[in-house]
């Protein structure tokens, strides 16, 4: 029960890392409120959870909306009355080449990747420096070493290793720990989506388990779990950090068979 009485709000937390996160959350003893633009999965996870006798509530939020993240802080707290542990996860991808993005798409992906974090700290802070919170934001590998035909996305988790690292000088006289997380390939619905489109789905698939040093992509669940590493007290002396959690995907060339 490493989260114990403590309150944690996940922003895409209705499918994939998110969700995975939210169940193990939930079993180590958070509140936990999971905010998403999908209803109908916010209501089948809140309702799963609360058969399990869990404490939780689900918000649904588009997170690149100042308005509607005003609201859902201001709903969590009328709630639970506190807020530990905020994990911006929430994310969308745009696998396009440069020239073929346009700039109604490059500002949507900006909002809902990054706006997003400005705007849940934003409105979150205050609670998170009662509490000596954690706040724990999702980047990605791509943040770290960019991706072929990914020029947006990879800008995206750029900006977020960035700001974490600005929100960690910032916060840290409230101890208040900001951190981000960078995995390469996950075993979720958004890569399962990505991996459809492409024109080889099943070479598509071998070359993502491929890059990884490990032969394969990461489950959600050792996702959620370096997540809670994080969000729990187990990590108490690291803010600012970019754990990459990529099954080696970045570390070097590996050019054999
Ligand atoms: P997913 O699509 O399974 O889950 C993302 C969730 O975010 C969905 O439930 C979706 O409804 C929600 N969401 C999207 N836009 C939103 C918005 N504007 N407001 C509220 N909720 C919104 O994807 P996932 O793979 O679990 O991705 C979670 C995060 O992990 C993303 O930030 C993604 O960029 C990042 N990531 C994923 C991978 C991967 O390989 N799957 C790798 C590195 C990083």
């Amino acid at each position: 029960m490493r989260l114990h009485n403590k309150v944690a709000l996940i922003t895409g937390g209705a499918s994939g890392i998110g969700e995975e996160t939210s169940y193990l959350f939930a079993a180590e003893g958070a509140k936990v409120i999971i905010a998403d633009i999908h209803k109908e999965k916010i209501n089948r996870i809140v309702e799963n959870l609360r058969k399990r006798g869990h404490e939780v509530l689900g918000i649904q939020c588009d997170v690149s909306k100042e308005l509607e993240v005003k609201q859902l802080i201001y709903q969590s707290i009328e709630f639970f009355g506190r807020l530990d542990i905020l994990f911006n996860n929430a994310g969308a991808i745009l696998p396009k080449k440069l020239q073929a993005i346009s700039s109604e798409e490059w500002d949507h992906l900006f909002k809902v990747n990054v706006k997003s974090i400005f705007l849940t700290v934003k409105h979150g802070l205050d609670y998170l420096k009662n509490s000596e919170g954690s706040i724990i934001n999702m980047a990605s590998m791509t943040g770290v070493v960019g991706q072929q035909n990914n020029p947006a996305y990879s800008a995206t988790k750029g900006a977020v290793i960035a700001l974490t690292k600005a929100m960690a000088i910032d916060f840290a006289p409230y101890n208040v720990r900001v951190n981000s997380l960078s995995p390469a390939g996950v075993n979720t619905p958004l890569l399962e989506t990505w991996i459809a489109k492409q024109h080889n789905p099943e070479k598509a698939r071998h070359a993502q388990d491929r890059s990884h040093l490990l032969g394969r992509m990461a489950s959600s669940l050792e996702i959620a779990k370096v997540v809670l590493f994080l969000g729990s007290c187990d990590s108490s002396f690291i803010t600012g950090e970019n754990i990459v959690v990529d099954g080696g995907a970045t570390i070097g060339y590996a050019a054999g068979p």
